[in-house]
């Protein structure tokens, strides 16, 4: 096991403080609803993908224990949701306070984890606070409008209640930022919730549970932070078919969506998904490139490739291909990769071996099918699961173009008509992150107008990694639909209630309509 890890201060810390800093134990229970069930299931244990070593495990739940949650989840809801929202709010404020207190340690333990560099690892937890934050805000603002009756002395408006309790299923690849993205606004919103994190990343998921139970115990409020940690059938579909959750949150892969789509439809419940993207960057030839270069290398090489808004597909204007792909090259052979612990590391490993695989084959499946690799393209020889960022010329749109595959892969291809490139760089299945690099207001305008992007972020000089939380967040098509964090997000954890209100001595009725004895 690897024993030590370094803070960014530079002191050392050995694993086993870390964990136990957190309260993680060698075996943790996997089901959480006010109090840590004595779970029974098959073990997990969770790997560091730097070193290939376990780090801790925890006993998986069952659909029974999956059941006691809910049921506890249902009466939390009955509770928390008679808190008046700015009350609800105060709480979400304390969990942020209590999230600065632990972000250095949890973030590593989200680096330990899930494989991505540090700074990223405690910029997940800052996206935690920063949600926190802004969600003690909507918690004043949950408004209605109020619309004028067509009917005498009659006022009518919208209110939002509570929904219910709600599911939140999370992906690995942002174990602690994504669950924050839901909780905190569900949380204000006056929902109560279940998370079901990754099997890959479930230790970050016990050590936020128990610092934000600390929190609601020090409120006396009710236990709305809950937890599941289990097989995707046996506990996911529990969870999905569950009538009590009116809302189902669920971030990952598109065949998981499709699947929980299908599944939350089949009861009429409500889904939120948020699923991968195969986004595309554009670099005009008045860009300014040394812009462009530094958005395609975090959006392409940061967390290893492996975010849903990483850059895969890059679009160049040929008057500067032929400069930026050496210049890329370049760059390339500079990115310093290693343990995701190692502050010096701008690239970590993939998550599993199975990534690396998955990797190794889409290559693979690229040279197939006309693809030119210009740089990289192979494992590296050492423990831990770590591959050679790579970039792959390809002549047109290919079948490996058009997936996602969640590794560290980006695909070039050279355009010199703006409409047609866009038509190109649309006609994916997925629609999350899209970027235009140029200096022209023209070139800008018509990426951002109706007939350009059909993303759900398109970004002009910045590339398509990187969100911030203010804006809602999501994508179209085969990505989902669904909308998190900031704007008017929060609605999609409410219930809109239409009210009608005759205060005259008459009832007239809508629409002029007649009924008189
Ligand atoms: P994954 O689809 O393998 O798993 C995601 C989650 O879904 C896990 O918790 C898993 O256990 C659960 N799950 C799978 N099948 C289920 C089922 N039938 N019922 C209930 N739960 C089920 O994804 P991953 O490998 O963890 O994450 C990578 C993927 O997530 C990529 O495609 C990436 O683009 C996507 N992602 C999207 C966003 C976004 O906001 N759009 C953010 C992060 C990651």
């Amino acid at each position: 096991m690897s024993t030590h890890t370094q803070s960014p201060s530079g002191t050392d810390q050995s694993v086993a403080e870390l964990l136990a800093e957190l309260g993680i134990e060698a075996e943790n229970s996997g089901a959480f609803d006010g109090s840590w069930i004595d779970t029974k299931g098959e073990l997990l244990t969770a790997v560091n993908p730097s070193t290939g070593e376990p780090i801790a495990s925890v006993r998986q739940a069952s659909a029974a224990d999956y059941d006691r949650v809910a049921s506890a989840s249902q009466e939390a809801f009955a509770v928390w949701r008679t808190w008046t929202a700015p009350s609800r709010g105060e709480v979400v404020r304390q969990l942020a306070e209590e999230l600065r207190k632990y972000k250095e340690p949890l973030g590593r333990l989200v680096s330990l984890e899930c494989g991505k560099v540090l700074s990223e690892g405690l910029g997940e937890v800052q996206e935690m606070i920063d949600m926190a934050d802004l969600a003690v805000g909507m918690s004043r603002q949950l408004f209605g409008l109020t619309m004028h009756s067509e009917r005498p002395q009659h006022r009518m408006y919208e209110q939002w209640h509570p929904l219910g309790p709600i599911g939140i299923i999370t992906a690995f690849n942002f174990p602690v930022a994504v669950w924050a993205w839901n909780a905190t606004v569900a949380a204000v919103a006056g929902d109560s919730m279940i998370w079901k994190p990754s099997e890959i990343t479930p230790l970050t998921a016990i050590a936020t549970t128990r610092i934000a139970q600390r929190v609601l115990e020090r409120n006396d409020a009710p236990p709305i932070f809950n937890l599941i940690i289990g097989d995707r059938i046996e506990v996911g579909e529990s969870m999905t078919k569950d009538r009590r959750l009116p809302l189902i949150s669920a971030t990952g892969s598109v065949a998981m969506g499709r699947r929980v789509g299908e599944v939350v439809a089949s009861r009429l419940g409500r889904s939120l998904l948020e699923l991968g993207g195969n986004n595309g960057l554009l670099v005009m030839d008045d860009a300014d490139l040394d812009l462009a270069l530094a958005g395609v290398l975090f959006g392409a090489v940061g967390t290893a490739g492996q975010r849903c808004t990483t850059t895969r597909r890059l679009f160049l204007h040929k008057n500067i291909a032929e400069e930026f792909k050496a210049r890329l090259v370049k760059a390339y052979g500079s990115v310093r990769i290693g343990d995701a612990l190692d502050p010096n590391t701008l690239m970590g490993p993939l998550v599993t071996a199975k990534a690396v695989d998955v990797m190794m084959d889409a290559i693979e499946a690229a040279k197939a099918q006309g693809g030119k690799v210009l740089y990289g393209g192979k494992r590296i020889d050492r423990p831990g699961n770590f591959v050679e960022p790579t970039l792959i010329e390809v002549p047109e749109q290919l079948p490996i173009t058009c997936d996602e595959t969640f590794a560290p892969i980006l695909y070039i291809l050279e355009f010199d008509d703006l409409d047609e490139v866009i038509a190109l760089h649309n006609s994916v299945p997925q629609g999350l992150s899209s970027a235009i690099f140029t200096l022209n207001m023209r070139h800008a305008e018509r990426f951002l107008a109706a007939t350009g992007s059909d993303c759900g972020i398109a970004n002009v000089n910045i590339g398509t990694s990187g969100a911030e939380i203010g804006g809602a967040f999501g994508g179209e098509k085969d990505t989902g639909g669904g909308r998190e964090a900031g704007s008017d997000a929060w609605k999609l954890y409410m219930r809109r209630q239409t009210n009608t209100l005759n205060w005259g001595t008459e009832l007239p009725l809508a629409q002029g309509v007649e009924f008189n004895l």
